[in-house]
Order: structure tokens, then C-alpha cells, then sequence
């Protein structure tokens, strides 16, 4: 198989049917013997399944991933890349977002020896200032408590080796942020600028606590910095408080101790929400720590449709 195409879906109804005939057409005309499109169902509450299973009857190329409920698109991302056969494998949003026909530019500079080549947004048109403005922050945040450098703008839009696959399968996290991932797995790496369309049909399936939840496993799992700011903290903390503590003796030898409940209110306040930030940060790691230990699977898959039945 020369090429799988990976398309998470979730509620995605309206552009379902046309993203599958673009992704076909861009396909068709591509530089490839075979293909095969992944479609993956994350727990669609609309009529999602019900068109995939008639995508399916009509063309028995199709593969139907049907997760077992709502997983996220990081996970639901996964999922179709387990079941991927290709030598090369391109990941695109099902609300075409990122325009399929870039795949055969994109498969030239992977053919030329690159890697990862990731789609890089230039243009976001239908983007709103505050999504815009908060994505600009969460990349530069990133940036600074990461260990490995992760380019902005990218999404997970891109085409990669079967190489890269491999390498990526063998990473077990739950917590997944995958451009972070593959960042992280290195070998040649390329961005490719393109211009970001609108949502074809619907709304954004990342509302503002997913979007946040998706920052948080994005620091916590590529550093643990937030743990060592902590610990400045401590420091500045403990220093403070014994320049306090001369203070303290100096004005109770100089007999010019004051009712001072004020200061004291401060002091007592500062350093209670200074200890409980420090015992958030470190409750979020060991959060994250017991979610890995228990190890469950990262999916179930309910229903595959595929020719042959097999999952990979
Ligand atoms: N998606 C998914 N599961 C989810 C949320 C989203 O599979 O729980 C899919 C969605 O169908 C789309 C892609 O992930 O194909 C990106 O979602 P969306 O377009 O809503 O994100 P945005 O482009 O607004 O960041
Ligand atoms: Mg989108």
C-alpha cells in the first residue's frame, strides 16, 4: 500500500461526503498505485456512521474505524493510525480545513527524502480574534517550557513515513499531543506553508475547556518545568520570608511593634496560595502519573469495516 489518508471525525455530517470525494479526487491524481482513506468515527452523536457506511458500500477501499464512544481527537487520531497500512500516511480534519489537494506537493518533498512534512498555516480565514489571539499565546508558552522545539502554527495536518509511524506506535502515553510527538521523534522534518480554509460545514468540535485541556497535556507532557517554577517559587518564598523575619525582630527589640494584623494578613495569604500552587503543579503530574500507571488501552474500536477484517 503506498499511501493511507487519516481522517478523524467527530459530528461531521455535513462534510463528510465532500471531504471524502475531494480526499478521492486529490488521491486519484497523486502520484500513488494504492491508497486507502481511514475514517475514523469518535463517538458521533449525528448521523456520521450512517454515511460512512454508505461511503463503505460504495467503495470497498474505505476503511471504517467506529470507536466504541468519544475519545478526542488526539486519541481518535491514534486509533487511525494503528490501523494504517501505507508507506506514507496523510493526516487531514474532516471539516476540509486543510485542502487534500496539497498531497501531491506534500508527497514530493516526502519522495525527496523528508520525513514529516507539516502543514504550516500562513492564512487562517474564518478564524476568530480570540482563537487566533489565545493560540498565538499557548505556542509561545509552549515554546519556553519545552524541551524540544515544536513550530507554531502547525496543526496536525501533515504527511509522514512509515518510519515516523512506526516509531510514533511505540509511544504508549495516554496523554497525547501529537504534532508534540512527532516533533519529538526527530529524523528530517519540513514545514510545508499553506492557507488554512474555513470549516466547510458545522461548528469547531474544540470548545474553550478542550482547547485548555489540550494546553495542559501539551506542558505537561513535553516538561516539567511548571515543577521546577515551583520550586523558584519556594525559594523566593523561604528568602522573603526571612528578610520578614528580621524585620520582625528588629521592630519588636526597637519596642515599636504595632497591632499589625495587616501585614500579617498578607503574609499569611501570600504564602498559603504560594504553597498551593506549588501542591497544584505537583497534584497535576501526580494526575497525569496515575492515568499512565493504569495502562488502560487507548481505544476500543466497536465496528471495523474493512475489506479484509484485519486491523492492520
Ligand atoms: N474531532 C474528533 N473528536 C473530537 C473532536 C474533534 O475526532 O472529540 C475531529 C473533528 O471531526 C475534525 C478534527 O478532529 O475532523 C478537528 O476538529 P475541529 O475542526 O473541530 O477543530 P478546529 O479545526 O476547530 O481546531
Ligand atoms: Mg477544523
Amino acid at each position: 500500500m503506498d499511501l493511507s489518508v487519516v481522517i478523524p471525525c467527530y459530528n461531521e455530517e455535513e462534510s463528510l461526503s465532500e471531504t471524502c470525494r475531494r480526499v478521492k479526487a486529490a488521491c486519484d491524481s497523486a502520484p500513488v498505485d494504492s491508497y486507502e482513506i481511514i475514517l475514523i468515527n469518535d463517538g458521533s452523536k449525528d448521523g456520521t456512521f450512517a454515511i460512512m457506511e454508505k461511503l463503505w458500500a460504495q467503495d470497498k477501499g474505505i476503511v471504517i474505524v467506529d470507536l466504541s464512544r468519544n475519545y478526542g481527537h488526539q486519541i481518535a487520531l491514534t486509533a487511525g493510525l494503528f490501523h494504517a497500512r501505507g508507506e506514507y500516511i496523510f493526516i487531514l480534519d474532516a471539516d476540509l480545513q486543510d485542502p487534500p489537494e496539497l498531497l501531491t506537493p506534500m508527497l514530493e518533498r516526502a519522495r525527496a527524502g523528508v520525513d514529516v512534512v507539516y502543514g504550516q498555516r500562513q492564512i487562517r480565514d474564518g478564524e476568530t480574534l480570540f482563537k487566533l489571539g489565545s493560540a498565538a499565546a499557548f505556542y509561545r508558552i509552549l515554546s519556553w517550557l519545552s524541551d524540544i522545539p515544536i513550530p507554531e502554527n502547525v496543526g496536525d495536518f501533515r504527511l509522514m513515513s512509515r518510519r515516523v509511524l512506526d516509531q510514533f506506535l511505540a509511544m504508549p502515553e495516554h496523554q497525547r499531543f501529537i504534532r508534540g510527538m512527532i516533533a519529538w521523534i526527530g529524523f528530517r522534518q519540513e514545514a510545508f506553508p499553506y492557507k488554512r480554509d474555513p470549516r466547510f460545514a458545522g461548528s469547531t468540535k474544540y470548545p474553550l475547556h478542550k482547547l485548555l485541556q489540550f494546553a495542559l497535556d501539551a506542558i505537561s507532557g513535553f516538561s516539567i518545568k511548571p515543577l521546577r517554577i515551583s520550586m523558584v517559587f519556594a525559594i523566593f518564598g523561604t528568602f522573603l520570608a526571612f528578610c520578614l523575619g528580621l524585620l520582625a525582630i528588629w521592630t519588636y527589640f526597637g519596642h515599636r511593634t504595632v497591632a499589625g494584623w495587616a501585614s500579617l494578613a498578607c503574609i499569611i495569604t501570600f504564602f498559603s496560595s504560594l504553597q498551593l500552587i506549588c501542591i497544584g503543579v505537583i497534584g497535576e503530574y501526580i494526575g497525569r502519573t496515575y492515568i499512565e500507571v493504569k495502562d488502560r488501552p487507548l481505544f476500543i474500536v466497536k465496528t471495523l469495516l474493512r475489506e479484509d477484517g484485519k486491523a492492520a
